[in-house]
Formats: structure tokens, sequence, C-alpha cells
């Protein structure tokens, strides 16, 4: 198994879409694959710049294909905010916020509710409600000077439609409306991915990032200081990565034959 190959890895972050399952469907026998995981003593957290579903989503999808994990093994990128914001405000505050359940649900359970004005911060994600009416608020609160905090870059996702507009979109409007960029937390920027190695006391040189997107997952790994595997079961092919600069430590099929496990 690839696994052999880096022998100081002590634990992994993995991204979940096309590394773990496309769409309802899993890659490869996830209860077993985790068992193998387990048993090489390899520490997990998941990382995603989803910022619109809760943990708990993620906790129950990963138990229905039998992979048992605990909430705090899953992280997303309103944590990754939400998580900067409280080292700046240890006490929590007011913030004035464009964004779905998993953006207010990490906000609120770090201290911070939602107001439109007298705010720390002014962050947003996506928001499938988004209005011109937010998008003037927001403009303003930054116009006047307010920070302005994006969740992820992704500008659109796949859909079976075609390209569907990512949280990325919505934050190009604010910028565009307020003349300000965001600072963004998640991949490929570090914070995703330094929250993940805080929870596991983990250095970067011993944690593997494994994803199946140059542009976010071998980026941000690469950015955070770790090892990066880049498995072909997602939007990437072999040749991709091939000619990829950084090009990933390792290029597996999937994460099934990354770890051993031919199911
Ligand atoms: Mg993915």
């Amino acid at each position: 198994m690839l696994l052999d190959y880096f022998p100081q890895i002590k634990a992994l972050i993995l991204d979940m879409d096309g590394v773990l399952w496309r769409g309802k469907q899993p890659i490869g026998n996830l209860a077993e694959i985790f068992e193998r995981i387990k048993s090489l003593g390899l520490k997990f957290t998941f990382a995603t710049n989803n910022a619109t579903g809760s943990v708990k989503q993620y906790v129950d999808k990963l138990r229905s294909f039998g992979v048992d994990v605990s909430p705090q093994q899953i992280i997303n990128s309103p944590m990754a905010v939400a998580h900067y914001l409280k080292q700046l405000y240890p006490e929590g505050g007011a913030v004035y916020w464009i964004g779905e359940t998993g953006l207010i649900e990490a906000l609120e359970q770090a201290g911070f509710h939602y107001s439109e004005d007298g705010v720390v911060a002014v962050v947003a994600g996506l928001d499938r409600q988004f209005t011109y009416e937010k998008l003037r608020k927001a403009s303003f609160l930054i116009q006047k000077g307010i920070p302005f905090i994006g969740t992820n870059p992704d500008k659109t996702f796949p859909s079976p439609e075609g390209l569907t507009p990512g949280a990325g979109s919505i934050l190009a409007a604010i910028e565009a409306a307020s003349g300000t960029p965001p600072q963004i937390m998640g991949k490929p920027y570090p914070h995703l991915f330094r929250l993940a190695l805080q929870q596991m006391k983990t250095q970067p040189h011993e944690t593997l990032v494994i994803g199946d997107r140059l542009d976010t997952d071998i980026i941000g790994g690469v950015n955070a200081g770790c090892k990066t595997a880049l498995v072909l079961t997602g939007v990437t092919t072999r040749a991709e990565a091939e000619q990829f600069q950084p090009k990933p430590d390792w290029i597996a099929n999937s994460l099934g034959e990354l770890v051993g496990v031919n199911s």
C-alpha cells in the first residue's frame, strides 16, 4: 500500500466529496477503509470547504456508510472562521452574517450573535437566500472598515443543470460592491488545516492531506506545510496531477488504494 512509503505519517486530514463519496454514492467500502486507518494507528479529521451543511449531517452520513466518527472529527470552513474570530474576540460579539446552517451553527457555538450594526465582522458564505438587501448591508458595513471574512473561495460547484453559484460568487458580489476583497478561511488558505492540526495535536510534516482537487486540497495542504495525496476518484485526472506544480507527494487511484484496502 502507498502508505508504506511514508512511515512518518501519524494523522490524516481528509476531504469528503470526491474522496469518500460522489453525492450519495460511497467510493469503495468506507467501513473497511476506516477500520484499516484505525488499525494503522492514524488519527484523522475530515475537512470541507462546504459552509452550508451542519456537522451532524456529516456525522450521520459517515455513520450510514459504517464509519463511526465524533463531531470533533469534522471541520468545515465556518468553524475556521469561528476559530479565527474567537482568537480576536474571546468573549464573542455581534457579527453580520450571510450564510446557511453550517455558518450560523459555528458562529453561535463560538459565542457570536447576528446583528446588523455594532458588529465586529461581516462574514459571508454560500447563502441560497442571498438578496440585494443583504449585499447592500454588507457593503455599507465593509465601507465603514468592518473586516470582511469569507468562508470558502469556491465560485461554482457542479450540478446536473450546470455550474451552480457557490460561496465565491457571493463573495465576488460583495467585493465588487464594497471595493474590498474578503479574507478567506477555507482551502486553499491554511486556516482550516491549521485548526485540524491543532485539534489532532500533530505537526504538519507528520500529517497527510488527502483530496481530489489540486487548487484547494493540494495547494491548501502545501500552504499548511503538510504532506499531500491526490486521489483520482473526484475531479482530477492523473495527467493533470502529474503536471501540476506543486505536484502532490502521492497520487493514488482511490483512498482504498492509498491505505491498502482493495474493495
Ligand atoms: Mg473534494
